[in-house]
């Protein structure tokens, strides 16, 4: 039954605001960097009758966005930066994790009665064998809600991509497994949106190309990645799949800043639902609570 029912894909960008045109900014100019090609103060362009909503990653705390307590608020609803009284840089502390551990996205599907969920990530065998002192956000959010962790075996047989869903990261570190085209990447992450109520993906080079200030690598990582995203969408049914694609702060759309920005960033919303999901976001604290609204509201009509 989960087929015929109501999924959601969270698609998250590490480090993609919304910038102004200009030599800073790699987006400007760019071919093919749809849907990812936004700008402050102009109607955008989005495929697939995506809607765009500037979204305020600042969160009324001051200082630049950061990735620990933006990821937090994304997975959890919870404004983390003002609930711990600054931006969280790189890794969450305790009181990020203990925010996660109670609030996260995954636990509170879960208790709404939608329990076909997965983070779509591929995990090495380092990571259990040398488990990493700090953790990201979203691992400490599948560990809390017990999900099971994908491993190398599930991305090759079409259930589990990588961040980098090229495979080229993975297959530099040794691993057996083939290149994935932008395109092929889009067809796998589709059938795993399709087959669970909720998926999570995360995208993190352009945050650390955004920190090297590298224009001609940022280009390439943003042509990828959109065509990637086009062809993902082309092969979900948008009818019964909604995709909400969003960042924790600005950082690639101006190289001319090593740091993070304070521009706003793009949340994108397409399926069916879109406008009205598009109309409750204004800060990353009202993603959690919409896709969760979204799949348990649905759950509870068809009990
Ligand atoms: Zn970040």
């Amino acid at each position: 039954m989960e087929n015929e029912s109501r999924s959601v894909l969270l698609f998250f960008i590490d480090g993609l605001g919304i910038g102004t045109r200009g030599p800073q900014n790699p987006l400007d100019g760019l071919d093919d960097a749809a849907p990812l090609a936004i700008f402050q103060n102009e109607p955008a362009d989005v495929p697939f009758e995506g809607v765009v909503v500037p979204t305020d990653a600042r969160l009324g705390v001051e200082g630049r966005p950061q990735s620990a307590s933006g990821q937090t608020t994304i997975l959890t609803g919870i404004n983390a930066p003002a609930a711990i009284g600054s931006h969280k840089q790189g890794f969450p502390n305790q009181a990020l994790l203990d925010i996660i551990r109670e609030h996260s996205i995954f636990l509170q599907l879960k208790h709404g009665g939608v329990d076909s969920i997965t983070f779509a990530n591929t995990y090495t065998k380092n990571f259990f064998a040398r488990r990493p002192r700090w953790i990201s956000a979203t691992t400490a959010a599948v560990e809390a809600a017990g999900l099971r962790f994908n491993v190398v075996e599930d991305l090759r047989v079409g259930r589990a991509i990588f961040h980098d869903f090229t495979n080229a990261l993975l297959i530099e570190r040794g691993e057996a497994v083939s290149p994935r085209s932008p395109e092929e990447a889009g067809e796998v992450l589709a059938s795993v949106t399709q087959n669970h109520s909720f998926t999570l993906y995360e995208y993190f080079i352009t945050d650390k190309v955004g920190h090297q200030q590298d224009h001609e690598t940022a280009r390439k990582v943003i042509s990828s990645l959109a065509g990637f995203i086009r062809c993902l969408l082309g092969n979900l049914n948008l009818e019964k799949t909604t995709v909400i694609l969003t960042s924790d702060h600005g950082n690639i759309e101006d190289l001319s800043l090593r740091n993070h920005t304070l521009n706003p960033v793009p949340t994108i919303v397409w399926g069916k639902d879109r406008k009205a999901i598009a109309a409750r976001i204004e800060t990353l604290a009202d993603i959690t609570p919409a896709i969760v609204d979204t799949l348990t509201i649905t759950a509870k009509a068809s009990a």
